[in-house]
């Protein structure tokens, strides 16, 4: 999502003349986007920032953009007091006008929206890196407010676009030589098309996905994420039927234990969770599924953790990210008692990783001997292989005989496999 948002600055900044550059060095305006989703993502904001702090006397300006903007605020300022503007992710459109203000002499300029924000940043302007394949929000922002969660308070609240906007961009990426999408949210489950009088339908999620996945040109849709809670049958009827919705589904679990899922405010249950793989299982195609853990909530028992283990074993995920809690301001799992001790912390996730670790090199291998269909992603001249992607999303580097082009779709032998890769042969 930050990749995107990133896109969605630069294509918004070029529109109104600025430049691209490849170096620190080179700029003249630095803008550095941001992720508070734990805390040591924004450690690093500010030890980034410090090292910049040599190029203020250069005359650089700088400015922080992101979720730790819009957390810190004006504190920005005080802890980095050679940056000039600090922005959250909903006042993106305001850029070129804050921009001017700096050029104008204030060296303090803010964009920060509070919650109640009702505006999309319409991605009008987008400057996408990747010729191939590239995202499109479909809504922004969160109401769930898990209870570790800092986004509900950084990234406000729940907006979608309008179906027919998501399918315009849509169309005109095909048209550009784009073939593969994928739509972007927080929670891309509770979308809901807003009413736009008569200049359209209005469709659920899964009728948009497969409005993407219907134009011509595009043949591969992926969405990311899905909440649980709202992730409805009608979704792998979509990837039923339509062959171009890719079959992978990355479904957030956090914990297998329904007693933490409450004090999560997740709002189901491992049994709720489970009933949603086994309709994925069901599908005609064989879907891939990842997830995403916290190890070491407050409260969190060893019966606890060894309900996600056991979860682990009777979904088989191909992936996982599995992360540390980490106290958030504003959360309500902050003023929660029972921490869990660092150390702890740090033992159940290596343990949990050691067990999925085993689980994908048991999964990875029955690929073997199967042709697989890839995208071809970039050379690795080092290696001499071509590193491509599956439908499923798995890496599978392999060899050619002939030099595939970046960007197309070649079939593959898969030769061996690893926990968290294919290896094979172009089949010509
Ligand atoms: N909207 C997505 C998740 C977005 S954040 C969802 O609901 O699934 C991505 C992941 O970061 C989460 O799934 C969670 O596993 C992790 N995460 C979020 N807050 C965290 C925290 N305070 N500590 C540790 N991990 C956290
Ligand atoms: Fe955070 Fe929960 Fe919203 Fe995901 S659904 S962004 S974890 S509050």
């Amino acid at each position: 999502m930050n990749v995107h948002d990133s896109e969605k600055v630069v294509g918004t900044l070029v529109q109104e003349g600025y430049r691209q550059v490849e170096t620190v060095e080179q700029a003249e305006l630095v803008l550095y986007n941001t992720c508070s989703i734990r805390d040591k993502a924004e450690q690093k904001v500010f030890n980034r920032l410090a090292d910049y702090k040599k190029y203020k006397a250069q005359g650089k300006t700088f400015g922080v953009l992101g979720c730790v903007a819009q957390q810190e605020g004006e504190k920005v300022f005080e802890r980095a007091p050679y940056v000039s503007l600090v922005a959250g992710s909903a006042s993106y459109r305001n850029l070129p006008e804050m921009l001017v203000q700096i050029q104008a002499g204030n060296s303090r300029v803010t964009g920060l929206d509070d919650r109640q924000t009702d505006e999309c940043f319409e991605t009008e302007f987008t400057a996408r890196t990747n010729p191939h394949r590239g995202y499109i929000t479909i809504i922004e922002g969160c109401d769930k407010f898990c209870a570790y969660c800092v986004v509900p308070f950084t990234r406000g609240k729940e907006r979608s676009r309008t179906s027919e906007s998501v399918l315009a961009e849509a169309r005109q990426m095909a048209d550009l030589g784009y073939t593969e999408i994928q739509l972007l949210g927080q929670n891309v489950n509770s979308y809901k098309d807003p009413d736009c009088g008569d200049s359209g339908k209005k469709r659920t999620f899964a009728e948009l996905l497969a409005a993407v996945g219907e134009i011509p040109g595009i043949r591969r849709v992926r969405f990311t994420t899905s909440h649980p809670r709202d992730f409805g049958r009608d979704i792998i009827d979509a990837i039923d039927a339509v062959p171009t919705l890719c079959d992978h589904v990355h479904l957030p679990v956090q914990s297998g234990s329904t007693r933490v899922l409450d004090a999560m405010q997740r709002l189901y249950s491992r049994e709720q969770y489970l009933e949603r793989i086994a309709w994925m299982k069901t599908a005609k195609r064989e879907i891939s599924i990842t997830s995403d853990v916290i190890v070491g909530f407050p409260g969190e028992t060893e019966a606890d953790f060894a309900e996600t283990l056991s979860l682990l074993d009777e979904v088989g995920f191909d992936a996982v990210f599995a992360f540390k809690y980490s106290p958030r301001p504003n959360t309500p799992s902050l003023s929660l008692e029972d921490a869990i001790p660092e150390e702890e912390k740090s033992r159940r996730l290596e343990v949990l990783m050691a067990r999925q670790r085993e689980i994908q090199i048991q999964r990875y291998k029955k690929y073997i001997g199967s042709i697989t269909e890839a995208m071809v992603e970039s050379r690795n001249e080092a290696r001499k292989q071509w590193m491509g992607r599956t439908s499923q999303n798995k890496t599978l580097n392999f060899t050619a005989s002939t030099d595939p082009k970046v960007g197309s779709y070649v079939n593959v032998r898969v030769t061996s496999s690893f926990p968290n890769s294919l290896l094979g042969e172009m089949v010509i």
